[in-house]
């Protein structure tokens, strides 16, 4: 690690210590040139699969996509955002667990419905009913983007 002061190579760590509950370790350097101190983080790099469309193209797994899923199926219910990151997690780690480097789009639907499930019975019948007559996730936002302009339908 060079020094971000002096940018000489020699530097050590004087800390290390867990933070973020574990998830990170936080390290105390110090130069041993110019003496400067300063903090560096790290964090496990956990990789993610490719997600298998229906037409068989590869994309990759987007949580930002997942992300506004969920909170539209989640839209006006009394759930909190440390609810749904909590899910958005645990969808993560599901698929991480895995071990693959490619994921069919419909295990990641299937495992967003049982999440969903557990957390909001409304917003699981919401995704579920739309989710099952389609193909895959696009296909289902445009659905939800169409309800919402038409709500009588
Ligand atoms: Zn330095």
């Amino acid at each position: 690690m060079h020094c971000p002061f002096c940018q000489t190579a020699d530097t050590k760590v004087v800390d290390s210590r867990l933070v973020a509950e574990g998830g990170q370790v936080r390290r105390r350097r110090e130069c041993q040139q110019c003496k400067e101190r300063f903090t560096t983080f790290e964090v496990a790099e956990l990789l993610l699969p490719r997600v298998i469309k229906q037409d068989g193209s590869r994309e990759p797994f987007d949580e930002e996509k997942l992300r506004a899923g969920l909170q539209r199926a989640l839209e006006k219910r009394p759930v909190s955002i440390e609810d749904i990151e909590a899910a958005i997690n645990q969808i993560k780690y599901f698929l991480q667990a895995m071990g693959e480097r490619e994921v069919d789009s419909r295990i990641v639907g299937e495992k967003v419905m049982e999440v969903l499930r557990q957390l909001d019975g409304v917003a699981y019948v919401r995704f579920a009913s739309v989710y099952r007559s389609f193909k895959d996730i696009d296909e289902f936002r445009a659905e939800l983007d169409r309800l919402e302009k038409d709500p009588s339908q």
